[in-house]
């Protein structure tokens, strides 16, 4: 499958075809995003932009960028941009149609009023928890509030003096005349604008009052003329609402449409606990990439390409399930795989020092930048007599099929020579092997003995003299628990192990290698240059993903 390949059918896009075809909206095909700025976005968010604008692009319509900006406590402009930011990189573009839903504050008031007119809503002053007493549950209807009857009028004033400033936060609301004994919780008379007497990030102190998501989401898909309102599954139930409020004032009705969230297993995905993990310092940041939120996955080195991919993969659904990991990262590295070019690094290093080599004396080997794209030539690797090789490509006592180095067993160094192993030098003090010895085979230069003798093994190897000292950090799950929500401290299952920081040992050229640039170091997976924290003087390599293909031998079993 690939980018250019017809996005697979699913049902959302049947209902823009049939729309389409019985021209239920003149031909129109209007979709938005409508992220709440009081977060960066994460991933399951990139499933609903790929959705949303992906379903404009193909119909030939449009995809608004529209801010929720209901609620001032904890909205503000770094959001603001960040998702902006984010939304252009995973490659999407809203041209003109960027709004907000604070733009529409006078509009959403003025319609208050007139449902308050229609007798369809009034002024509750019972306080927030004895309106969620009166509510009832799922199995007991709720109670009518005695403020549910006053007049017309005097609902008009109070709202009118909420909207002054005159009432402390909480101490009225204005809620739907709907039906307290509605099976739907969400219609018994739901509360539509609250008192919060904060400054907003875009309005400030014009407003006292701030409406409900749930009364201004539809509206303002209405001002805007969306034909598909596409959310995520939990809204459903909110559906006869959206629904009611469009009748209720007679005004231009979208249709909303229900999906399945993108769940990831060990991780979590909702806002609110992301944010809790930057306050509380159990990350780097919004963008740790140990974060599933586009900036961590970009920081990681993911691509807006694997990303784009995966969401495609995983598909529209109507019912809720959790993805396999696997899926991502295979996308991830099926674009890397192309793109990146190779590298030689050395994570865990242990000295190899070839007796028979000349001192002093310095080879330049060829080496290929990239097996699958031979357009990305070759460079020179200096190879010398004192190498780094990977501590685990060592073994002094080799289990059984150990292809690499051990006493007395023959390696092929990538792009160099044959090395036998002679012995190994020990720490006095504990024993441990702190050097391998090895003679070379110069007649095997280029990795081919010419007598046709068979090695296995090939590993990788730095030049001591030459290389060059970086950071990389090696990741892994943020939680050990596949659901850290369902506990009660979602918190407890952080894996303390998900950072792991090594001081590697990697080819001159990636001294200069650019921040955010993304490599393949051969066998140990794809890294890219942290674009926050690496310098020339001391690069920093974050690994995107291990070279280990789980779910390509997934696919094949
Ligand atoms: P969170 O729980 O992370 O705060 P949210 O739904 O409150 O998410 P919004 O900013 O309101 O965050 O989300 C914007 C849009 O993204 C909504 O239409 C929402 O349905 C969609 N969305 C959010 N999370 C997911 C997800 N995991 N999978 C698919 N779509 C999602
Ligand atoms: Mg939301």
């Amino acid at each position: 499958m690939s980018d250019e390949a017809a996005p697979p059918p699913h049902f959302i896009r049947h209902v823009v075809e049939d729309d389409l075809r019985t021209d239920k909206w003149g031909g129109r095909v209007v979709t938005r995003f409508p992220p709440e700025p009081n977060g960066y976005l994460h991933i399951g968010h990139s499933k609903a932009i790929c959705l949303n604008f992906g379903l404009a692009a193909d119909f030939g319509g449009t995809c608004h960028l529209r801010f929720d900006d209901t609620n001032p406590t904890k909205e503000n402009v770094e959001y603001v941009e960040s998702i902006k930011a984010d939304i252009r990189w995973l490659g999407f573009d809203w041209g003109p149609h960027e709004y907000y839903a604070s733009d529409y504050f006078e509009q959403l008031y003025q319609w208050a009023e007139e449902l308050i007119r229609r007798g369809l809503a009034y002024v509750d002053d019972l306080s927030a928890d004895e309106i969620r007493a009166y509510r009832g549950t799922l199995t007991e209807p709720g109670r009518e509030s005695p403020y549910r009857t006053r007049s017309v009028e005097e609902s008009l004033d109070l709202f009118r003096r909420m909207r002054a400033g005159e009432f402390e936060d909480g101490a009225r609301v204005l809620r739907a005349k709907i039906d307290m004994a509605s099976p739907n919780v969400n219609m018994r008379d739901p509360t539509l604008y609250r008192i919060r007497r904060t400054p907003h990030h875009r309005t400030g102190d014009a407003w006292s009052i701030y409406p409900m998501y749930d009364y201004a989401h539809p509206l303002s898909d209405s001002i805007e003329r969306v034909t598909h309102s596409i959310c995520t599954l939990e809204y459903a139930d909110h559906r006869p609402l959206y629904d009611w409020l469009c009748e209720a004032l007679g005004i231009y009705h979208p249709q909303q449409i229900e999906f399945a969230r993108l769940n990831l297993p060990y991780t979590v995905m909702s806002k609110r606990k992301l944010l809790a993990l930057v306050e509380d310092g159990r990350v780097a940041g919004w963008d740790d990439p140990r974060m599933p939120t586009i900036s961590g996955f970009r920081r990681r080195g993911y691509t807006p390409e694997a990303i784009r991919r995966f969401c495609e993969r995983v598909g529209v659904a109507r019912t809720d399930g959790m993805v396999d990991v696997a899926l991502l990262e295979h996308a991830v590295r099926e674009d890397l795989n192309k793109v990146a070019p190779r590298a030689m690094a050395v994570l865990r290093p242990i000295r190899l020092v070839l007796e028979n080599y000349p001192e002093g004396q310095v080879e330049e080997m060829e080496a290929v930048n990239n097996p699958e794209d031979p357009a990305m030539g070759t460079r020179r690797v200096p190879f010398s007599r004192v190498l780094y090789i990977e501590r685990d490509d060592f073994r002094e006592d080799p289990p059984k099929k150990y292809f690499r180095l051990a006493p007395g067993a023959e390696v092929r160094l990538r792009y160099a020579y044959l090395v036998r192993c002679t012995g190994v030098v020990k720490d006095p003090a504990t024993g441990e092997v702190v050097e391998v010895r090895a003679t070379y085979d110069p007649a095997s230069r280029g990795g081919d003995a010419p007598d046709g003798r068979k090695v296995r093994g090939t590993i990788h190897w730095v030049s001591v003299a030459h290389a060059v000292q970086a950071e990389v950090r090696l990741y892994d799950h943020l939680f050990t628990a596949a659901d850290p929500a369902a506990a009660e401290d979602f918190k407890a299952s952080l894996n303390p192990h998900s950072l792991e920081t090594v001081t590697a040992w990697v080819e001159p050229a990636l001294a200069g290698a650019a921040p955010g640039s993304r490599w393949q170091f051969e066998r140990t997976g794809y890294f890219c240059v942290d674009p926050v924290d690496s310098t020339p003087r001391r690069p920093v390599f974050n690994r995107t993903v291990a070279l280990r293909d789980s779910w390509a031998k997934v696919e094949r079993a």
